[in-house]
């Protein structure tokens, strides 16, 4: 089962991907020794706003991000199927197809409601979870999580939970690196608001996918 080293996942709209995705995982990859990191972007869940913006323009963004970051790569397992994916389901397709262990990457705001997810307990018995720091939120540490991992930058991870996290599952390694605070939500008000002032300043995501999406006309308010 460990010949293969970890996979490790993050998942999301990517509606669009922003700095907030991308800046505390490259610091969690630093201090975990995680060499690649697959974004996994999901169907538009039902409880997020419906946006018109197709798969394929969701996907041509994270492609501009991993150009620029080799240690990325996009896993497409969850556009490629027509449903609704359950992300138990996603990575128990991913465990068969990989035959190795599973890191699977979130925000504190989803980690916090991680027990309405679809079968939870379940989905800690196939992988670990990384939690990166979101908007300062404490972790809502799980009583079925038997281990917990700091880290951040004052807490350096050591061999032996590194180790643990290649070959374990259920182990919650908590991150608190500086919060970057901004949303897709945000992101997108202000495209539909035309504001692309501070956009452009780059503070909330990078510049090449701002301009994908000015050429492609995202996110723009339909004009009646
Ligand atoms: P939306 O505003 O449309 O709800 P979002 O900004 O939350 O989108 P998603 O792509 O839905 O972005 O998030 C994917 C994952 O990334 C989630 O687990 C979320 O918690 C995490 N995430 C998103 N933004 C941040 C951030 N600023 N800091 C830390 N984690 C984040």
């Amino acid at each position: 089962m460990n010949s293969t080293p970890a996979i490790t996942l993050f998942g999301g709209t990517f509606n669009p991907p922003h700095w907030g995705h991308l800046k505390p995982l490259k610091q969690a990859m630093t201090a975990l020794d995680i060499s690649r990191v697959g974004l996994m972007p999901c169907h538009i869940p039902p409880h997020k706003k419906l946006i018109n913006v197709s798969a394929q323009h969701r996907l041509a963004m994270l492609d501009i991000l991993c150009k620029s970051e080799p240690s990325l790569y996009i896993e497409n397992i969850e556009l490629t199927c027509n449903d609704v994916s359950y992300t138990c389901n996603t990575l128990k397709k991913l465990k068969e197809i990989h035959q190795c262990t599973l890191n699977f990457v979130m925000g504190t705001d989803s980690f916090q409601s991680f027990k309405s997810w679809y079968q939870w307990q379940e989905i800690l018995k196939l992988c670990n979870i990384i939690v990166l720091n979101r908007n300062n939120r404490p972790l809502n540490k799980l009583q079925e999580v038997t281990q917990y991992i700091s880290c951040g930058p004052n807490d350096a991870v050591s061999l032996a939970d590194k180790e643990a996290l290649s070959i374990n599952n259920g182990i919650v390694v908590s991150c608190h690196f500086p919060t970057v605070a901004v949303s897709s939500t945000l992101i997108r008000e202000k495209l539909e608001q035309g504001d692309y002032q501070y956009l452009e300043t780059g503070e909330l995501l990078p510049l090449e996918v701002l301009e994908y999406i000015k050429q492609h006309q995202l996110y723009e308010r339909i004009k009646p």
